[in-house]
């Protein structure tokens, strides 16, 4: 992708959208009213609005390696804080993806400077998970597994949040946990027992 065509693109784009509808960006800047919260990995394969099909305006995005929901992140929780709070989204997705550069870099023994803290998380959703991970044979299936546990255990983090129980109590905003299949374009739903983990979390998070 070279820098030019960048803005080439861009010019090209707003003409097609002007030719849909004249008051496109008009409108567009009058503000925004997501109804989704979307967290994901930043890597540059899981292009969140693309896959879904958002238009601009309908879902608020926060990208990090691995789609991490870190309490002591200040990025991801102002984040968390202004779309639940402020924007009122209803719904809060944390979205994974097999083939996560992020999810391998965690199941090696390598010192990565920097990423070390980071990916310490995800060696501690490893280390929670670790006989059911242990106890598959094949590394590529133990890997998607860990990816999805890994979007189970941020959803869970997320729930921790006196943000999202708040909004969760006052009105019914929900938690979900997706992947994303690189290999087919396919988004799986988890289907995580939002209710059940935060019965769950209430006995020992509860916030408010
Ligand atoms: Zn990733």
């Amino acid at each position: 992708m070279k820098l030019d065509k960048v803005f080439k693109n861009n010019e090209a784009w707003i003409k097609d959208k002007l030719a849909v509808d004249s008051n496109y960006f008009e409108n567009l800047g009058k503000g925004q009213n997501p109804e989704l919260l979307y967290i994901g990995c930043s890597d540059s394969r899981v292009t969140a609005e693309e896959l879904m099909g958002a238009k601009p305006g309908e879902v608020f995005v926060h990208r990090n390696i691995a789609n991490m929901v870190i309490s002591i992140d200040l990025n991801v929780m102002s984040v968390v804080n202004y779309a639940v709070d402020h924007l009122r989204v209803n719904h809060v997705i944390v979205c994974g993806h097999y083939a996560c550069g992020g999810v391998k870099a965690a199941m090696q023994s390598a010192d990565l400077g920097i990423l070390n803290p980071w990916l310490r998380n995800i060696r501690d959703v490893y280390r929670i998970h670790k006989l059911e991970l242990n106890s598959i044979e094949d590394e590529e299936k133990k890997y998607d597994r860990l990816v999805e546990l890994n979007v189970k255990e941020q959803c869970v983090n997320l729930i921790k949040t006196a943000a999202v129980q708040k909004a969760y109590r006052d009105r019914g905003l929900q938690v979900h946990g997706w992947v994303f299949d690189v290999h087919t374009g396919k988004l799986i739903d988890l289907e995580i027992n939002f209710e059940k983990y935060l019965k769950d979390i209430m006995e020992i998070y509860h916030l408010d």
